[in-house]
């Protein structure tokens, strides 16, 4: 009977490798079984595929590959497959399997995969070796493509933005217009045709977004687009049959605003009010003052019923805040 082991079987390319051809399976937790063991056919998928991890902590790595020859040297078989990479091939145009290996130039995680290529040469002259491309793809932990090109907010989800798609949004409000509540502007003037209607208090902080973000390690974001209206206190914004009031709140961002609609017992509070909480006053322009205050005044005279949705985390009620909320009682 033919005596075939797959090593790494509960790995990425190990678990589309296995099948009921392999009577033994062994990853990091049993390697230590394959000692004395003598295979027909070995197929070795063993060698991490996390490139990023490999780089970052090439000891760490080394260490499991180190671990795994010492395993490999212990086997007698027929026959060896090693599953390595491409990456051990110097990018360029000739990028083919002639092309001339250049070790000093390698990083970790490719001059760790040639080491092991090589001992496997010399401990199995016949093995063959399998240089697998990078694997990309969903639930796939390796060489993770972080938001292409920022044009879907990252804050959705992928459900999210297809309910988002299927709808067709007429208006664009910002409660405020901090970094990371206006990042989504350039998608919705793309995709909508949309300008934001924010208070001019805070137009500023527009022109400074990009920066803020950085300062937040942020990176890569382009310049939010500028708003294309003024809303202040008391103005009403319309759309549909639907009406919202709004209330300028100060103190978190100079030009907060929350919207309110008072037939649907509604207010959208930005990062003025949270459950439990309040937005926090240190950025510029901010000031604790103005927006325990404006809170007091503006939003606690409103329903006690009233729905509040904050920019961040749960939603309240404004009687559960004039209640609970630490910060008024
Ligand atoms: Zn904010």
């Amino acid at each position: 009977m033919a005596m075939n082991g797959l090593i790494g079987y509960t790995g990425f390319v190990g678990q589309n490798l296995d099948g009921p051809q392999y009577e033994f399976r062994f990853n990091s937790k049993n390697s230590g079984e394959l000692a004395g063991k003598s295979f027909d056919l070995l197929v070795c998928a063993g060698v991490p595929g996390h490139k990023t991890l490999a780089n970052q902590f090439p000891e760490q790595d080394w260490q499991t590959i180190s671990e795994l020859m010492e395993h490999l040297s212990q086997v007698q078989c027929q026959k060896l497959v090693l599953i390595s990479t491409i990456d051990v091939i110097p990018d360029g145009a000739e990028r083919d399997e002639d092309v001339e290996l250049l070790e000093d130039k390698m990083f970790p995680y490719a001059l760790h995969r040639i080491k092991m290529e090589k001992f496997v040469r010399q401990r199995f002259p016949d093995a063959a070796i399998v240089r697998l491309p990078g694997i990309f793809g969903k639930g796939l932990r390796k060489n993770f493509i972080f938001d292409l090109v920022f044009k879907i907010p990252r804050m959705f989800s992928d459900q999210e933005f297809l309910e988002l798609k299927s709808l067709r949004p007429v208006l664009l409000l910002n409660t405020h217009l901090h970094p990371d509540h206006i990042f989504g502007n350039n998608f919705m003037k793309e995709v909508y045709g949309l300008s934001t209607k924010a208070a001019r208090e805070d137009d500023f902080l527009v022109d400074g977004a990009v920066e803020v973000a950085s300062m937040l390690g942020i990176k890569g974001i382009a310049q939010p687009p500028a708003v294309g209206e003024f809303l202040q206190g008391g103005d009403t914004v319309r759309f549909g049959q639907s009406e919202m009031v709004v209330i300028a709140v100060g103190g978190h961002s100079p030009g907060g605003l929350c919207f309110y609609s008072e037939r649907d017992k509604l207010l959208l509070s930005g990062d003025v009010l949270f459950a439990g909480s309040i937005g926090r006053s240190d950025l510029p322009g901010g000031n604790g003052k103005d927006l325990i205050e404006g809170i007091r005044k503006k939003l606690f005279v409103l329903p006690e019923e009233v729905k509040v949705i904050p920019g961040h985390g749960p939603v309240t009620t404004i009687g559960e805040e004039k209640r609970h909320n630490p910060f008024f009682i």
